[in-house]
C-alpha cells in the first residue's frame, strides 16, 4: 500500500516525496520525549502540492500530519502518518500592509524572518518564542504560541486574522471573521461549529480557566464572548488536527522606540516570583525568570558564560524585567520607579541595567539558551517536557509554585525552572530518566498529581507548549466530559475520519507510549 501511495504521490506532487528510511527517520522526533517513524514525507513547493497530498491521503485513507520546524516539546509533530513539511518551500511573505497592519504568509515563514521583512517599515510580529530564529507561523498557529512579551501581545490567536486551508476532504476554504448568526444561516462546517457552541455555552463558560495563558484544548471560549465567530479561532491551537494550512492573514505591530533591561538579583526563588506583583503596576514588557540552575549551567558554559558578566553574585533567581519607552530619560524613569518600589519592599539584592542595544541582547540570549543549557545536562536524568508548561494566575504563582517544587521533591527529584513570570506561565522541568521503567511510573504519577494542583488553583497544564502526546490525555480532566465531547464533536465536523495528525488534543494514547529514550534505549 505504502509503494502504491508513494507512487500516487509522485505522479502528482512537483515537491519532494520521501519514503525512504532514512527521511522518515528525520521526521520521527521534534524536540518532545516522543519517537514514531511517519508512513513517509512530503516536502510540499507550492499550495497546488498542499491540494494533491490530502486528496490522495483522502483517497488512500491514511494520516496527514502537517509540520512546520518541528519544535514542538510535546510531540505534536510526531505520528504514524504522512508528515507534510511545509518549512522548505512554503516560506514566502506574499503582502504587507503597513496602513492597516498586517502580513500575507505563507505558513512556513519563520518568525525572525517575518520580522525581519516588516522591520523597516517600522513592524514586528507580536508572539515571540524562544525559537524565533527557526519556528515558522504556521507552527505558532498550530500551537498558539506566546512568549516572553505575551503580557503586551498575547499569543498567536490573537494575531491571527484569516487563514486558506485545505480540508481532509481536499476542500480548500478561507476563513475569517463573521457574525454568529451568519455562520448558523450558512451551515455545513460554521453551523456544526455553532451548534456545538451554543449547546455548550454555559459549560465553556464555566469550564475554562479564567486565564491569558491557557492553550489545551480547542479554543471554543473564544466563540462565546462578543457574538462574533471565526473558525480562525479553532484552528489556532489545533496542533494540526482539523486542517493543513496554506496561507494567513495575521496582524503586525509597531515596534517600540526605545528599550531597556533591568536584572533584578534574588537570594531565594520563590521571593522571586513574589516579587512579579511589585513589578507589574508599572507596566513592564516582560518579566523572564531564570533559576540557580541554569545559571550555573551557563556560567560552565563557554560560549553562554562570556554573556553573563551582568549577573552578580550567586543569586537563586534573577527577573529580567523589560520596559518600552519613547526614549532614554523615559526608560530611566520607569526604573527608578520600578527599583525604589523593589527597594521599599526588600525584594532583590542587585539591580543592573541594560540600556546599551549590546548588552540587551546579550542578556536575552542567555534567557533563550535557558532550556538548551538544562538539555545538555549530563547524566541519565534529565529534565524533560511533560510538566513543564502549566500556567495559574500570576498573583497565585508563588503559592502554585511552591505547592508544585514540593511534588518535585516527593518524588526525590529536582528541575530546573524558567519562564514568564509575568503571565504566571513557569517552565518547570524535573529530572527524570525514561529508561527506566520506575521512573517512567514516576512521571504519570507526577503528572497526575500536578494535574489536580493545576484544577485546585483554576490553573492550565499548558500556557503555551501546548498539548502533543505529553498532555492531550489530561484534556478530559482538565475540561470534564461535557467539553472533552463537545471537542470530538470539532474535530469529526472538521475532519470526520480522524486523519489529521491522529492522537492530539482527543482520543491521544497513553503518556508513556512512544517514549524517544525509552525501556529499549540503551547508552553505549
Ligand atoms: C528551545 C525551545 C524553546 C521554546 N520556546 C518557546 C516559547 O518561548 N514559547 C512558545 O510558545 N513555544 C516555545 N517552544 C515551542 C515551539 O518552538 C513553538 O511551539 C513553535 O511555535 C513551533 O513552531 P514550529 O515551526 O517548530 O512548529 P512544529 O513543531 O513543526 O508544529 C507545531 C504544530 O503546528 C502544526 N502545524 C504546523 N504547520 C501547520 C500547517 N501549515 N497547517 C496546520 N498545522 C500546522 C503541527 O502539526 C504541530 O501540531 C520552544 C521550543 C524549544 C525547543
Amino acid at each position: 500500500m505504502n509503494q502504491d501511495l508513494y507512487q500516487a504521490l509522485k505522479a502528482r506532487v512537483t515537491g519532494e516525496v520521501r519514503f525512504d528510511r532514512a527521511s522518515r527517520l528525520m521526521y520521527s522526533t521534534d524536540a518532545s520525549i516522543y519517537e514514531i517513524e511517519p508512513i513517509g514525507v512530503v516536502i510540499p513547493r507550492n499550495r497546488e502540492d498542499v491540494f494533491a497530498t490530502m486528496e490522495i491521503a483522502r483517497d488512500f485513507k491514511v494520516p496527514v500530519l502537517p509540520r512546520g520546524a518541528g519544535t514542538s516539546l510535546a510531540g505534536q509533530t510526531v505520528g504514524d502518518a504522512v508528515v507534510m513539511d511545509m518549512s522548505k518551500h512554503l516560506n514566502r511573505v506574499l503582502e504587507v500592509n503597513s496602513e492597516e497592519r498586517w502580513a500575507i504568509v505563507e505558513p512556513g515563514v519563520v518568525q525572525e524572518q517575518l520580522n525581519l521583512h516588516v522591520r523597516p517599515m517600522g513592524f514586528l510580529f507580536g508572539p515571540d518564542t524562544s525559537t524565533a530564529n527557526r519556528a515558522t507561523i504556521g507552527g505558532m498557529m498550530g500551537n498558539n504560541s506566546a512568549g516572553s512579551h505575551s503580557i503586551l501581545y498575547g499569543k498567536t490567536i490573537d494575531h491571527v486574522l484569516e487563514m486558506d486551508v485545505v480540508l481532509s476532504s481536499g476542500e480548500g476554504r478561507t476563513f475569517r471573521e463573521m457574525k454568529f448568526e451568519e455562520a448558523v444561516a450558512r451551515g455545513g462546517l460554521e453551523g456544526r461549529i455553532a451548534d456545538i457552541v451554543r449547546m455548550n455555552k454555559d459549560e465553556i463558560e464555566r469550564r475554562y480557566p479564567k486565564l491569558m495563558r491557557r492553550v489545551s484544548g480547542y479554543n471554543l471560549d473564544e466563540f462565546v464572548r462578543n457574538g462574533k465567530f471565526n473558525l480562525v479561532k479553532l484552528m489556532v491551537g489545533s496542533e494540526g488536527t482539523l486542517a493543513a494550512v496554506h496561507q494567513a492573514k495575521v496582524r503586525i505591530e509597531p515596534r517600540p522606540p526605545a528599550t531597556a533591561l533591568c536584572v533584578v538579583h534574588f537570594a531565594d526563588i520563590v521571593d522571586s516570583i513574589r516579587a512579579s506583583d511589585i513589578i507589574l503596576p508599572f507596566n513592564p514588557a516582560a518579566i523572564e525568570l531564570l533559576d540557580d540552575m541554569i545559571i550555573n549551567l551557563g556560567r560552565n558554559s563557554l560560549e553562554i558564560s562570556r554573556l553573563m558578566g551582568f549577573v552578580q553574585g550567586n543569586p537563586a533567581a534573577v527577573l529580567i524585567v523589560e520596559f518600552y519607552g519613547e526614549n532614554q530619560a523615559d526608560l530611566r524613569s520607569k526604573l527608578d520607579e520600578m527599583e525604589a518600589a523593589l527597594k521599599r519592599n526588600n525584594a532583590g539584592y542587585a539591580y543592573v541595567r541594560a540600556f546599551d542595544q549590546a548588552e540587551q541582547t546579550n542578556i536575552w540570549k542567555v534567557r533563550k539558551a535557558g532550556l538548551g543549557l538544562l538539555l545538555g545536562m549530563k547524566g541519565e536524568r534529565k529534565p524533560i517536557a511533560f510538566v513543564e508548561d502549566c500556567a495559574v494566575e500570576p498573583s497565585q504563582l508563588p503559592e502554585f509554585f511552591v505547592k508544585f517544587r514540593e511534588v518535585i521533591h516527593k518524588y526525590n527529584t529536582s528541575a530546573g525552572y524558567y519562564g514568564h513570570a509575568s503571565v504566571g506561565c513557569l517552565h518547570i522541568r524535573p529530572l527524570i530518566n525514561t529508561k527506566d521503567a520506575r521512573e517512567i511510573q514516576v512521571m504519570k504519577e507526577m503528572t497526575d498529581e500536578i494535574a489536580d494542583l493545576v484544577v485546585a488553583f483554576g490553573g492550565g497544564m499548558s500556557g503555551e507548549h501546548g498539548d502533543g502526546l505529553a498532555r492531550s490525555h489530561l484534556n478530559e480532566k482538565l475540561f470534564g466530559p461535557q467539553l472533552y465531547n463537545a471537542f470530538r464533536q470539532v474535530k469529526a465536523a472538521f475532519d470526520p475520519d480522524h486523519r489529521m495528525n491522529p492522537g492530539k488534543i482527543v482520543n491521544a494514547p497513553p503518556m508513556t507510549e512512544n517514549l524517544r529514550y525509552g525501556l529499549q534505549y540503551k547508552t553505549l
